[in-house]
């Protein structure tokens, strides 16, 4: 195992960096970083995860004193808990608009105030159909998430007289404790052990709720898509994740599948499609017809002298741009349909038509020659 690396120096910043210079050097890093721009890196997922420990105790006023003072062994092992650092999704969009702050601010269960407590996020697939990425820029989910109990309003309590407030921690829900740590006598604030950090005691539960405070319930959301959205995008809808008695409800993150379209396929704003068509099409041009996504039909002009494995592009007629205005085309791959079974009379034209257009075999060596030259360039 590799030596852990100095916090400071995983961020590039001196230990004098101020909170806005550990802002700016962990957004650059996280977005150099991030998972999803580095698909095919290995280490990207690691040095994601380590710059996001460094950012998360570096920012936290309390956390960095210690960290000054002890460097990775803090007594009283890693800050947090026993299975160390974890790491965190943050959408690659978060890093811009600065959505992450809140995700690291609520990371030290023994925190100031017990506005950084938070409930765990909830992560929901859903899939989407192409037509409605297109067409839809709201969506509506139904889902199983948790909602305030309403037969105690979420105190979790039987009823209001069963609340009492905490001796040992007076209502605050936070002790302080002293430890010797070698010449130091050091002060830490932890959750009250007699009411989980609660700071209240609930006699008897609510029997709805058994105590929880809140119950899971069948939900609609209505989520506003983006333009263009990526198959695997998350979206993140603040506070609708789980609740937490006393504590900030965390975050619902909703992922989207695009399904797989019944001719097209996607690559970026491009959709990609195959077309077969018979000999004559292609010889004397045509034009086809299809049911599109944007509700009007693609009309698909094949010019004369068309040839299987050429492309036919549809200007602007792909998917939204994720940005700016303008949408992406539809490449359209031709393809040579041949009928597995001929009639009689199939036959005799077709024999007819090998006089006319069939190849010339007197001349097979140099059309053979020419068109290894065409593919040579
Ligand atoms: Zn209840
Ligand atoms: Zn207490």
């Amino acid at each position: 195992m590799s030596e852990k690396r100095d916090y400071y120096e995983v961020l590039g910043v001196s230990k004098e960096a101020s909170e806005s210079d550990l802002k700016k050097a962990f957004r650059s890093l996280a977005r150099k970083h991030h998972p999803d721009k580095n698909p095919d890196d290995p280490d990207a997922e690691r040095l994601f995860k380590e710059v996001q420990e460094a950012y998360a105790v570096l920012s936290n006023p309390e956390q960095r004193r210690q960290y000054d003072m002890f460097g990775h062994d803090s007594p009283g092992g890693s800050p947090f808990g026993p299975g160390g650092f974890q790491g965190v999704n943050i959408n690659l969009d978060d890093l811009f608009s600065g959505g992450f702050e809140s995700i690291f601010s609520g990371m030290f269960g023994g925190g100031h105030s017990s506005r950084s407590r938070r409930g765990n996020d909830i992560l929901l697939r859903h899939e989407v159909t192409l037509e409605q990425i297109f067409n839809e820029n709201e969506i509506e989910i139904s889902a199983m998430l948790s909602a305030p109990c309403e037969s105690c309003n979420g105190s979790g309590a039987k009823s209001p007289n069963d609340v009492q407030t905490c001796s040992t921690c007076n209502g605050q829900g936070r002790i302080m404790q002293q430890a010797r740590v070698g010449p130091f006598v050091q002060q830490m604030v932890s959750d009250c052990p007699d009411c989980g950090g609660q700071g209240k005691i609930i006699r008897e539960p609510c029997t709805e709720c058994r105590g929880i405070g809140s119950v899971k319930k069948m939900q609609t959301l209505r989520i506003q898509i983006p333009r263009g959205t990526e198959d695997g995008l998350r979206l993140r809808q603040r506070g609708k994740g789980e609740p937490l008695q006393n504590g900030q409800s965390g975050d619902l993150y909703i992922q989207l599948e695009v399904d797989s379209h019944a001719w097209f396929e996607r690559d970026g704003p491009d959709l990609i499609m195959a077309l077969p068509l018979g000999f004559p099409e292609m010889i004397l041009g045509t034009k086809v017809e299809l049911p599109h996504i944007d509700g009007k039909p693609l009309v698909i002009d094949i010019p004369a002298g068309s040839k299987p494995s050429e492309t036919v592009i549809v200007r602007g007629r792909g998917m939204p741009y994720r940005r700016g205005r303008g949408r992406g085309d539809v490449t359209v791959l031709l393809k040579l349909y041949a009928p597995e079974k001929i009639s009689k009379s199939m036959r005799s034209t077709l024999e007819e038509l090998r006089t006319d257009f069939g190849l010339p075999m007197e001349d097979i060596e140099s059309m053979v020659r020419r068109e290894a030259e065409d593919r040579r360039g």
